[in-house]
C-alpha cells in the first residue's frame, strides 16, 4: 500500500493561491521591511500608507510603551519559558490583570498569550459536551475554534438577528445544561456592531449567559472605552468579556473578564492557558502602559472616530458599497468577485495604498472586500490620499 500524502489535500489551496500571486503581488505576504510609524512603512523600497493594520490607537510606536517594553526586557528577561501555572506568572502579568479590572470595572481579569487563545480558553472552559452554545454566523474563526474545543452543541444564529436566535432558543426549551450566547462588539470584517440591546432582552425570557468578543471594540468604543457594553449602557447584562491586545492596546495578548465569583477558577480549567507559555515581559508591560494611556487619553477615541467617519462618508462619495451602513474604523469595501478584489488590491497598492484582501474563507457569505482599517494615527492628508486613490483606482 503506497503512503497517503497528507499534503495532496491542501493542492486547491496551492492553485489557489498560485492564481492569486500570478495576478501581482503576494497580499497574503506582504512583507513591511521596516516600519515608519504607525501609518507608514516600507514595502519594497516604497512606502506604503497603511490602511489595514487594526493599529486603532496608533499607539505601536508611542515612546512611553517602548520604554515600558525595553525596561521589562532588561528587568524580566526575553521571556518567561513556562506557563502561567507552572513559572510564567511574573508580576507583570498580574500588574496587567489588576489594571484591565480596573478598566473595565470588572472583578476578575485573566490574561492569556493571544487573543485567538483567549477564545479557545473561555469558550472552552466555559461550555461542555453538556452544554450548548449560540453563536453569531459571522463570528471570528477563534470563535468558531473554541466552540470546537469544547465539544458543546453549536447552534448559529443569524447575523444580528435576535428574533432568529429568539426562535432558536424556544426549539431547545427543556433541554439540559448551560446557555451561552456569543457576540462580537465590532465585527472583525464587516465593522458593524452587535445589536446588544435587542439580545439582552432575550435573556429573561431565556435564561442563559452572555459573552462579548470586544476584540475590535475594547478601547474604542463607549464613553470610557470599555467596548460594546459600555456603549450601549447594558455592562452590567454582559457576563463575560473577551478581548485583545494586539490591535487598540498595540501589543500582543488577550483576556477574559468578569464579575462571576468562580471565574479565577477558569484558570484550572482552560487548556489554551494552561498548557502554554505566557506572554513574554516586554509584550505584557507594553500592553500595561499602553492601557494606562488609552485610560488617561479619550481624545485618542475621538480621534479615530473623526477619522473613521471622514474615510467612511468619502469611500460611500465614491459610490463605493461598505459592509456596514454605521461608521466604524472596520470599512469595508465590497467587491464584486474575487477576480476584480484581487486586481484592485493590487491597483492600490501599486499606488501606495495597503488594505487588507478579505476573501473566502475569512469572509462572512463568501464576500470578497477590500477591508481598511482606521487609526487614530492617520493625518487628515493619509486618509484623504486613500480616498483619492480608491477614486483613481477602484471606482469602476
Ligand atoms: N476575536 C476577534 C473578533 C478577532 O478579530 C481576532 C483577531 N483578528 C481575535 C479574536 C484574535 O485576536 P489575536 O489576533 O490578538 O490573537
Amino acid at each position: 500500500m503506497s503512503v497517503v500524502d497528507l499534503l495532496d489535500k491542501h493542492r486547491g489551496i496551492a492553485e489557489r493561491f498560485e492564481r492569486i500571486v500570478a495576478l501581482g503581488e503576494n497580499a497574503l505576504g506582504v512583507t513591511n521591511e521596516r516600519m515608519i510609524s504607525p501609518t507608514r512603512a516600507i514595502v519594497g523600497n516604497r512606502e506604503i500608507i497603511l490602511a489595514g493594520t487594526n493599529n486603532y490607537m496608533g499607539i505601536t510606536f508611542d515612546p512611553r510603551c517602548i520604554a515600558a517594553g525595553q525596561k521589562a526586557l532588561a528587568e524580566f528577561g526575553t521571556g518567561t519559558t513556562g506557563s502561567r501555572i507552572a513559572n510564567g506568572t511574573f508580576a507583570l502579568h498580574t500588574a496587567l490583570e489588576n489594571e484591565l479590572a480596573k478598566f473595565l470595572k470588572l472583578k476578575h481579569c485573566i490574561a492569556f498569550t493571544t487573543g485567538y487563545q483567549a477564545n479557545l480558553g473561555m469558550l472552552s472552559g466555559l461550555a461542555g459536551p453538556q452544554d450548548t452554545i449560540y453563536l453569531d454566523a459571522d463570528s471570528h474563526s477563534s470563535i468558531y475554534d473554541g466552540c470546537t474545543l469544547s465539544g458543546a452543541k453549536l447552534v448559529r444564529f443569524r447575523h444580528n438577528d435576535a428574533s432568529d436566535l429568539d426562535k432558536r432558543l424556544a426549539r431547545s426549551e427543556g433541554e439540559t445544561g448551560g446557555r451561552l450566547v456569543v457576540l462580537e462588539g465590532i465585527y472583525s470584517m464587516i465593522g458593524d456592531r452587535a445589536p446588544l440591546a435587542d439580545f439582552v432582552a432575550l435573556k429573561k425570557k431565556h435564561n442563559f449567559q452572555l459573552l462579548v468578543d470586544d476584540a475590535h471594540s475594547f478601547g474604542v468604543i463607549g464613553p470610557d472605552g470599555r467596548g460594546l457594553g459600555n456603549e450601549a449602557g447594558l455592562e452590567d447584562e454582559v457576563d463575560f468579556v473577551i478581548g485583545t491586545f494586539s490591535k487598540s492596546v498595540g501589543a500582543i495578548g488577550g483576556f477574559g473578564a468578569s464579575n462571576h465569583p468562580l471565574f479565577n477558577t477558569l484558570r484550572y480549567a482552560m487548556r489554551p492557558y494552561m498548557f502554554t507559555a505566557s506572554a513574554s515581559p516586554a509584550s505584557v508591560a507594553t500592553s500595561l502602559e499602553a492601557l494606562r494611556i488609552l485610560a488617561a487619553e479619550p481624545e485618542r477615541r475621538q480621534r479615530l472616530m473623526e477619522n473613521s467617519a471622514r474615510l467612511f462618508h468619502g469611500l460611500r462619495a465614491l459610490g463605493l458599497e461598505t459592509g456596514s451602513d454605521v461608521v466604524s474604523p472596520v470599512i469595508a469595501v465590497k467587491c464584486a468577485d474575487e477576480q476584480s478584489t484581487i486586481a484592485k488590491w493590487n491597483a492600490l497598492f501599486a499606488a501606495g495604498v495597503y488594505v487588507n484582501m478579505a476573501i473566502p474563507p475569512g469572509t462572512p457569505n463568501r464576500l470578497c472586500l477590500l477591508r481598511c482599517s482606521v487609526s487614530a494615527a492617520h493625518s487628515f492628508d493619509e486618509i484623504d490620499k486613500i480616498i483619492a486613490v480608491f477614486k483613481a483606482v477602484v471606482v469602476d
